[in-house]
């Protein structure tokens, strides 16, 4: 990033303008790298998310279990992710990223096909699958997937081919975005150097406000958001909940994955919280794979800075049209590193906002991944807590040691 910076504020200064500099380096070299980058990303965007959504469903592992535990857990997964976008959006509505607007994609808005059927409910489910995935249609994927994932966890003992089959898939495709995402720093370095040779310094300042913004609605989220929960729906210790999430938040600090860090929520959740192991086999891998507040924290603080960033006006209907697309983005995140950057692609489109911005935000990615990564989990932690009292099924003795 320092390098692409260094470089890109190089050439602008010194090289400028030059015919050989921007058509062959800038516009040739450096836009292939990165563009390239973008297009792998979102090659892998639905088979991945297709995959991930059957194998999580699969994962659980009574069928009954998905019925009235589920639907409380997944309530509250879905309620906290939603109150995040709106948090993430009402705080980045105040702030002016006074940026020189990128006129060239002002006319580029609205192209959401959400908004071309006003029908939300009937455009969620696809009435021909194929051509859901053919158009890109998260939305269709995504419910076929579950409804795949649910009718398979019925007959699960009966396939158990299609379960490896579609667990093996899972593997490799988060193997393929690892292989993708290890080229971030060359993709970084390549759209930071083109971004700075054209635009200069201009664009600095917006990206340290929208780090800053992203950080301090992860900080909201985390104490507050958590301890209304806690308050509301429990008659649990907030601060009991509070001080024994230190080791968790470090470990996932550090693995940037709800997904690597299940063994540890797992062994947190039962034996720090006393929550009842069997419930927690199923809330803790459920909301690894669908419940992520920190990062649709990311995703609707990104979407509100790329707005600005490319002169994108957005008026009412698109910051409901952010947080229901957010909402399923941030559950369609499979579990791993730098997954919710790539689906952030998503809302992009859904906006009609240029996906090179994604780009832009990587560069300051890395360090949100593991702070977006540790509220992800600490979200997990807390519904987990909540249902489990409210279904008697946590030791409360134990969560107040
Ligand atoms: N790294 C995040 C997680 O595993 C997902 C994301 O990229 O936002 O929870």
């Amino acid at each position: 990033m320092v390098t692409g910076i260094l470089i890109g504020v190089i050439i602008n200064h010194f090289f400028l303008p030059s015919y050989f500099i921007e058509s062959i380096l800038i516009n040739q070299v450096l836009h292939t790298i990165s563009s390239l980058f973008l297009i792998l990303l979102k090659m892998i965007v639905l088979p991945l998310i297709f995959v991930s959504i059957i194998s999580g469903i699969i994962s659980i592992n009574d069928v009954n279990t998905l019925g009235r535990l589920g639907i409380k857990t997944l309530t509250l997964y879905v309620f906290t992710t939603m109150l995040a976008i709106t948090l993430a959006l009402f705080i980045s509505s105040f702030i002016d990223y006074n940026i020189e607007t990128i006129s060239l994609y002002n006319e580029i808005q609205n192209i959401s096909p959400m908004n071309q059927n006003s029908n939300f409910i009937l455009n969620i489910f696809p009435d021909n699958f194929f051509s859901a995935l053919v158009d890109g249609n998260v939305i269709q994927v995504l419910s076929f997937a579950i409804f795949i994932g649910v009718s398979a966890s019925y007959v699960k003992n009966e396939i158990p081919e299609f379960v490896g089959l579609i667990n093996n898939l899972n593997k490799i495709f988060n193997k393929m975005v690892m292989i993708i995402i290890s080229f971030t720093p060359i993709a970084v370095f390549s759209l930071l150097a083109k971004t700075f040779s054209t635009e200069g310094m201009d664009v600095f300042i917006p990206l340290i406000k929208y780090f800053s913004v992203v950080v301090l609605v992860l900080l909201l989220h985390f104490a507050f958001t958590y301890s209304l929960i806690l308050k509301t729906f429990s008659s649990l210790s907030i601060q009991k909940f509070y001080s024994k999430l230190r080791a968790l938040i470090i470990f996932t600090f550090s693995t940037s994955s709800s997904n690597a860090s299940i063994p540890f929520t797992l062994n947190t959740i039962v034996n720090k919280y006393g929550v009842n192991k069997s419930f927690a086999s199923f809330s803790i891998p459920l909301g690894a794979t669908i419940n992520m507040d920190g990062t649709a924290i990311m995703q609707g603080c990104a979407t509100y800075f790329l707005a600005a960033y490319y002169g994108i006006d957005l008026v009412f209907s698109d910051f409901v049209l952010i947080i229901l697309t957010a909402t399923v983005a941030s559950i369609g995140t499979a579990g791993i590193p730098s997954a919710g950057i790539i689906m952030l692609s998503l809302i992009l489109t859904e906006l009609g906002i240029p996906l090179e911005g994604i780009t832009l935000l990587l560069g300051v990615d890395r360090l949100l991944d593991m702070m977006r990564t540790s509220v992800n989990v600490s979200g997990d932690t807390c519904i987990s807590c909540v249902v489990a009292q409210s279904e008697k099924l946590i030791d409360v003795e134990k969560y107040n040691q």
